[in-house]
């Protein structure tokens, strides 16, 4: 578990330096640490070492741990706060479950899910924070909205204002060259200025989501306020 101690301060310390290449300090950027397939064990030492903001891919899995999470413990995980954003796809009929756990949704990627979002949002009397995942690299296959489509799918989204799009959320290729993942992210970065110039009511452009463990430095040179970290954190850990 010291392992991940010292994984976290370094990754820390890049995004540091990132930060600074980009003109900000880390203060500026959000990291969630994405803990997939890791164990309750694994999520407390996080918690320990004080990164209490987490990301999970899949509801199922989230939900599990969650149970875990509260039966142990009526005040989860030793008393520790934390907050917890979902990165991954997300179905329609897992919503409801989603709202039940998650603060922030990354990856709202068709007008179906956004209205079931705001309706179950609108029964919960609370507005849900979302964030448009985008195709950047077009890979064919791959999950979110088509660069060109994103400014009609925000006049569209306006008419459900349970669902607040608070920014937006691209993957780099896994594949890609580090020349062909700064394109990507420097689009997500145009497209949002675009959305911002266009004052939608309601809309804010708050968020950038994008860089992994292969890519966020590159994303904080082009941006990303909000890096989502698996493998950096975890390698060796176990
Ligand atoms: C797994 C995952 C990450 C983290 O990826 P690493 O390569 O482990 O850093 C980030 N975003 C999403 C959507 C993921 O599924």
């Amino acid at each position: 578990m010291k392992q991940i101690a010292e994984n976290l301060a370094r990754v820390k310390e890049q995004i540091n330096a990132a930060a600074g290449r980009s003109g900000r300090t880390a203060g500026a950027i959000k990291l969630v640490a994405i803990t997939k397939g890791r164990s309750i064990e694994e999520i407390q030492t996080l918690l320990d070492v004080g990164q209490n903001l987490l990301g999970e891919n899949r509801v199922q899995e989230a939900k599990q741990k969650y149970d875990q999470i509260h039966s142990i413990s009526p005040t989860p995980l030793d008393k520790h706060v934390y907050e917890w954003h979902l990165v991954g796809h997300l179905q329609r009929n897992k919503v409801k479950s989603a709202l039940e756990m998650f603060t922030l949704i990354h990856s709202v990627d068709s007008m179906r899910l956004l209205v079931e979002i705001a309706k179950r949002a609108e029964i919960r009397k609370q507005t849900a924070n979302i964030l448009i995942q985008i195709n950047t690299t077009d890979e064919e296959g791959k999950f979110g909205l088509e660069s060109n489509s994103v400014i009609d799918f925000i006049e569209s989204s306006l008419s459900y204002p349970h669902a607040r799009i608070v920014g937006l959320m691209t993957m780099g290729k896994f594949t890609a060259s580090a020349d062909e993942n700064r394109r990507a992210f420097a689009l997500l970065r145009s497209i949002s200025e675009t959305i911002t110039n266009k004052k939608f009511p309601g809309i804010t452009m708050q968020y950038l989501s994008m860089g992994m463990t292969n890519d966020f430095d590159i994303a904080i040179e082009e941006g990303a306020n909000i890096v989502r970290i698996g493998r950096a954190i975890f390698d060796g850990a176990n």
